[in-house]
C-alpha cells in the first residue's frame, strides 16, 4: 500500500461527529508516549498530521484521518496515564469502548506497545480486552531504533508472551526515526484496510 494523500478530518468529541462516508477505518491504541502520533505521521509522509507530545489523557478525542480518499486511521486517546485500578474501574472511557464495540466499518486495531519493556498491566488489559469483543487485533512493538537489531527477537518474545499473542499473529517492529517496519506496517494496513 501507499499512502499518497492523507487528510485530517475530525477531532471527534461525540459519536455525531464521526465520518459518514463508511469507509473502512483501522484504529491505533497504545499507551500514552507509546509513539502513536510520530507512527501515523512517519507512515503518511507528513511532520505534523497528528499532533506528537500533546498533553496525555486529558481529553477523550477520536482522531480521523483520511487515507487516499478511500481509508481512515482513528487516532484512539492514549491510556495507562490514570492508575490501572481506577482504568478498570472506569473502563477505557465511554466513548472508546463504545466506538469499538459498535462501528460496522472498524476493520481492525493495531496495538503499539514499547519494544523496550514488557508490556503494562493496561497494555494487556487492553489487548484482552480487544481479543474478548473479537476485534482483529495486530501489535506493533516501536521505537525499535532504541534497541539493537540483535536483541529485537527477544524483546518480541517477552511482548507476546506476556500479551498472550497467538503465534500465528505476527508482531512488527517499527521505528519513527529511521522507517525500520514501515513497510511492513503499510502492507499491514492495506491488509486490514481491505485493499
Ligand atoms: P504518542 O503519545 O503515542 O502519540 O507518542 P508520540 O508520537 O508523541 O511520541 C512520544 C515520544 O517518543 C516523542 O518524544 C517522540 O519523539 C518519541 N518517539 C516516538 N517514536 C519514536 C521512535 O520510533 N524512536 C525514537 N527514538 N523515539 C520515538
Amino acid at each position: 500500500l501507499k499512502i499518497k494523500e492523507a487528510e485530517f478530518i475530525i477531532s471527534a468529541v461525540k459519536p455525531e461527529q464521526y465520518p459518514v462516508d463508511n469507509l473502512p477505518e483501522v484504529a491505533m491504541a497504545g499507551r500514552s508516549n507509546v509513539g502513536k502520533s510520530s507512527m501515523i505521521n512517519k507512515l503518511c509522509n507528513r511532520r505534523h498530521l497528528a499532533r506528537t507530545s500533546s498533553t496525555p489523557g486529558k481529553t477523550q478525542t477520536l482522531n480521523f484521518y483520511q487515507i487516499n480518499k478511500a481509508y481512515y486511521i482513528v487516532d484512539l486517546p492514549g491510556y495507562g496515564y490514570a492508575s490501572v485500578s481506577k482504568t478498570l474501574r472506569a473502563g477505557w472511557g465511554p466513548m472508546m469502548e463504545n466506538y469499538l464495540r459498535n462501528r460496522p466499518q472498524l476493520r481492525g486495531v493495531i496495538q503499539l506497545v514499547d519494544i523496550r519493556h514488557p508490556p503494562s498491566k493496561d497494555d494487556i488489559a487492553m489487548y484482552e480486552w480487544l481479543t474478548h469483543f473479537q476485534i482483529a487485533t495486530a501489535v506493533i512493538a516501536t521505537k525499535s531504533d532504541k534497541i539493537s537489531r540483535g536483541q529485537h527477537g527477544k524483546h518480541v518474545k517477552v511482548i507476546r508472551q506476556t500479551l498472550n499473542v497467538p503465534k500465528e499473529v505476527p508482531i512488527l517492529t517499527f521505528s519513527s526515526e529511521t522507517g525500520e517496519g514501515k513497510e511492513d506496517v503499510l502492507d499491514l494496513l492495506g491488509y486490514l484496510w481491505g485493499t
